[in-house]
């Protein structure tokens, strides 16, 4: 037993930092929840601390041993803990003490045409040589239609919004023939908006002692497509939990456990964002338990080699 209060602080209560406090506590470990909010509900098996918000880490020798927080109108305090895990969303101010710049951006150009998809069972999506293009009911026979593109495109989409639109949708044959014959909504559903940093994944997710999950590590934006997003988070969390259960029951050295969640959650950023979620399998298809926590407790060997982890960019 270590000496630290808790095995494992988590700074957040969205999806990622509810499902990782809920995974990690269920195999035991002592944990501390901690949300600025409200938090409704509670954690079996561990504690919740709400209205209390994560200000910063502390850190020895390049370890973060432990958190300071401000609980609402007390001082602050310091909580020490063997690991940290930053789920406080795409704001995060812990995230700066493990990623860099966020890399991977990805740009969204999008407005609303006349095209009408009221009757199709929702919003789809199509990838095409620049990305990939959202199609989504918008409401009063309107469909929302956007692109997502390199960051790369930045330029050329910023000086012409509207050509650049249209180009990409040439490129992509079945939204070209959806919007044949459309026009732009009127008014403000119709203005072609631009949005930079619609989806990121942090080079760095990981640093001795501290885990980024969900929005604070990687985003595939707000989309209209339905559970993206909460399913990232939550592959995260799955993969976050595992990385931890082997860590603390000793197990698996820290370093391999993280630079292999690292490297899956990277990889799972890459499929959702260019292929969506896995039909087959349904939206939870992968977090658990097979990427999430072995019965037995134990570490099982990577399903990808640790090479993988070199060619992320993993090197600690
Ligand atoms: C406008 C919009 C629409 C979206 N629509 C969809 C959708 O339809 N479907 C979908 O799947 N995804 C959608 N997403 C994305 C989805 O919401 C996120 O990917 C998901 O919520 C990420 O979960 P998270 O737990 O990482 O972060 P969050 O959900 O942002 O949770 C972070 C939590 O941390 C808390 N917190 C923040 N700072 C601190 C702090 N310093 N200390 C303590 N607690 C803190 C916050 O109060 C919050 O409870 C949308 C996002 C946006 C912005």
């Amino acid at each position: 037993m270590s000496s630290e209060p808790y095995d494992v602080v988590v700074a957040g209560a969205g999806p990622a930092g509810l499902l990782t406090a809920a995974l990690v506590a269920g195999r035991g470990h002592r944990v501390l929840l901690l949300e600025r909010d409200p938090c409704p509900g509670g954690l079996p098996g561990g504690v919740v601390r709400e209205r209390s918000t994560a200000v910063n880490v502390v850190i020895e020798d390049e370890r973060v041993t432990g958190l300071r927080h401000l609980p609402q109108g007390e001082p602050a305090r310091t909580v020490r803990a063997r690991c940290v895990v930053d789920a406080s969303g795409g704001d995060s101010p812990l995230r700066r003490h493990v990623a860099g710049a966020r890399g991977s951006s990805g740009l969204a150009v999008y407005a609303c045409f006349t095209a009408d998809t009221g009757r199709a069972e929702g919003p789809r999506r199509f990838p095409f040589g620049n990305g990939w293009f959202w199609t989504a009911p918008a409401g009063d026979g309107l469909t929302q239609v956007g692109a997502v593109v390199r960051p790369d495109l930045a330029d050329r989409v910023r000086a012409d919004p509207e050509g650049a639109l249209s180009g990409f949708a040439e490129a992509c044959p079945p939204v070209r023939d959806l919007l044949a014959g459309a026009v732009r909504a009127a008014g403000g559903p119709g203005r072609i908006r631009v949005r930079p940093h619609w989806s990121y994944a942090d080079h760095r997710l990981w640093r001795p002692g501290m885990l980024l999950v969900g929005d604070a590590a990687c985003a595939v934006g707000a989309q209209p497509l339905p559970v993206l997003g909460t399913h990232l988070a939550c592959r995260g969390a799955g993969l976050a939990a595992r990385a931890l259960d082997g860590f603390l029951r000793g197990t698996a050295d820290e370093a391999e456990a993280f630079a292999e969640f690292e490297h899956r959650y990277r990889e799972a950023y890459d499929s959702v964002l260019h292929d969506g979620i896995p039909q087959d399998g349904g939206p939870h298809d992968g977090i658990l338990p097979g990427e999430g926590l072995h019965p037995e407790g134990t570490f099982p060997p990577p399903p990808v080699p640790f090479a993988g982890a070199a060619r992320a960019g993993v090197s600690r």
